[in-house]
């Protein structure tokens, strides 16, 4: 006890050192960066203005103008985007950065948390690379992505902004569960609880060590073995339970659900978004609309594995089964008007190509272009509780910027090839010229 004292004392003591010795007399402002957009589009409105300049002070946007009204100050960086229609920095809420496309069993069993940092490392790259400046990253091991996101946020890595869940807390037996290996060698998957003291307890748990939001599996997955899509898996109560603990401790809740039942009871339990929802039905959808709770459609990943996934049997049938279904439900939901946020899964297809799933939304499911650019800027940030930092291009939020060949409502698949970079004011990529 005696110990704890004087280290407090003496953390206090530095403390008080370190703020007199960095007090300046005047506090430099930050520096400037005008970007000068050939053309600037308002994801809110749609509106695409020519020649606007965005004038970012150290990783905020600090202005927008017509570039004919902003001059550049001495000391100003200036970035000629003229070419080019700027846009927000996409945003998608479903990813595993800390896992790679690789569904071989026994790949999976040799995946240790130092190969998952690494992965992780790299992923984060490619996904800002391609224009997504945030995530919400719902499933890790070990709390390897609550490290991924420290990195990224001290600039150690380059990386997105994160949100980050730990391990996806599911039963015994379930999709979040381990089962590739038989009772012999006891594996249980990181946020394995049964019942409602111990959900609550892993609640607790995952918040202890880093997780800004909770991700549970209400129903069964296609990649795992031995469990059913359309099952249920946790109960209504136990799902209340979490629900109740997450929101009293300032987490919001994601669950993976693919069944019907699953999608009510997790919806009647008040999570924040619903995953996948491939069998969705009406009472589902009307209970959606009714708490405003997200849809978050993990669609593109279903073309990808048909056309290049190499999957064992056991997970084989179940994407045959979910994909003959999801798209048409899933569109159906949308036209009922249930919120949309953008995510993707990617891992489950490779890291970079996430803005395929808003091709998907467009040319397959018929979504209005700006309406699917909404499920990746602000509806995204309104799930993530982001609102105020990011998701447009606005005065006191970061500076999260990407830039196309041309407008994205005349074509999203455009989308798919970023030019331009920034995130919270640093610039990551530049093939403006
Ligand atoms: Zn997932």
């Amino acid at each position: 006890m005696q110990k704890t004292v004087s280290l407090a004392v003496a953390l206090c003591f530095l403390g008080s050192v370190a703020a007199n010795a960095a007090q300046p007399s005047t506090i430099p402002a930050p520096k400037r960066t005008l970007i000068r957009a050939g053309h600037l589009l308002d994801v809110k409105t749609g509106k695409l203005l020519d020649a606007e300049t965005i004038v970012v002070a150290g990783d905020t946007i600090q202005s927008i103008a017509p570039t004919a009204q902003v001059a550049a100050q001495l000391g100003d960086t200036v970035i000629d985007l003229s070419g080019l229609t700027v846009l927000p920095g996409l945003i998608d809420v479903h990813t595993h950065l800390t896992m790679n496309p690789n569904f071989d069993p026994y790949y999976e069993l040799t995946q240790t948390s130092a190969k998952e940092a690494i992965n992780g490392v790299v992923n984060a790259r490619a996904t800002l690379l391609a224009g997504i400046t945030t995530v919400r990253n719902v499933g890790a091991d070990g709390f390897v992505d609550v490290d991924l996101r420290d990195a990224i946020n001290s600039g150690q890595v380059p990386g997105p902004h994160m949100q980050v869940s730990g391990p996806l807390i599911g039963i015994t037996g379930g999709h979040c569960d381990d089962n590739l290996l038989p009772i012999q060698y006891h594996t249980v998957g990181d946020g394995v609880a049964d019942g409602i003291p111990a959900v609550q307890h892993m609640v607790r748990q995952n918040i202890k060590y880093g997780a800004d939001l909770i991700k549970i599996c209400a129903t069964g997955g296609v990649l795992s073995k031995g469990d059913d899509p359309q099952a249920s898996q946790f109960t209504l109560e136990e799902m209340q339970a979490i629900v109740a603990d997450a929101h009293r401790l300032g987490r919001k809740v994601a669950a993976h659900a693919h069944g019907a039942q699953g999608i009510l009871w997790a919806t009647e339990a008040g999570v924040d978004s619903i995953e996948h929802g491939s069998y969705i039905n009406d009472e589902g959808i009307a209970a959606m609309k009714k708490r405003g709770t997200y849809l978050v459609p993990t669609l593109y990943l279903e073309d990808w594995m048909i056309e290049k996934g190499n999957l064992p049997p056991f997970y084989h049938q179940k994407m045959i089964d979910v994909s003959a279904v999801a798209k048409s439900n899933i569109k159906r939901a949308m036209q009922a008007g249930v919120k949309i946020a953008m995510g993707t899964d990617a891992a489950v297809y490779p890291h970079g190509l996430n803005a395929h799933e808003l091709d998907v939304y467009v040319n397959q499911l018929g979504m209005a272009p700006l309406a699917a650019l909404q499920t990746a800027t602000i509806n995204a940030a309104d799930l993530m509780g982001w609102t105020a930092k990011t998701g447009a291009i606005e005065q006191g939020k970061w500076a999260d910027i990407i830039a196309v060949d041309k407008n994205p409502l005349d074509d999203i698949r455009v989308l798919q090839d970023v030019k331009f970079v920034m995130k919270a004011g640093v610039v990551y990529k530049n093939e403006s010229k």
